[in-house]
């Protein structure tokens, strides 16, 4: 996922945990997705042959693969209906202490700082 707007530089990772609303939204769609395709499929109990086990690890895994299916769309509605509550102008790049303009991302500054300062320990 990028890290910011091609076009306007907007930040895609504004604060830490940004994207747990995403999660959810992710969670309960694939959820209910997933009951109401099972709900369906008990109109047809005799489809196949396979064991109670053998459904229950087909049904995780087309759980799982919907959820990694739909991660990048919940991202980007999260990211749309933020916006679209919240509407913010985006940033320069080198703002704030580290005002070395060489291209590189505020976070990624600070990555480095921390990792310095880990250093010194
Ligand atoms: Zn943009």
């Amino acid at each position: 996922m990028l890290q910011r707007c091609p076009h306007c530089s907007l930040s895609y990772f504004p604060e830490s945990g940004y994207y747990l609303g995403a999660m959810i939204i992710n969670y309960g769609v694939t959820a209910t997705l997933v009951v109401l395709i099972f709900l369906f499929s008990l109109l047809f109990p005799d489809l196949t042959r396979w064991t109670m086990n053998t459904k229950i690890l087909l049904w995780m895994a087309f759980a799982i693969a919907l959820s990694l299916l739909m991660m990048r769309h919940s991202y980007s509605f999260w990211l749309a209906l933020d916006f679209w509550i919240t509407p913010r102008q985006p940033k320069p790049p080198a703002e704030g202490r580290n005002n070395s303009n060489d291209g590189r991302s505020r976070a990624t500054a600070i990555g480095e700082q921390s990792r310095e300062m880990e250093e010194q320990q």
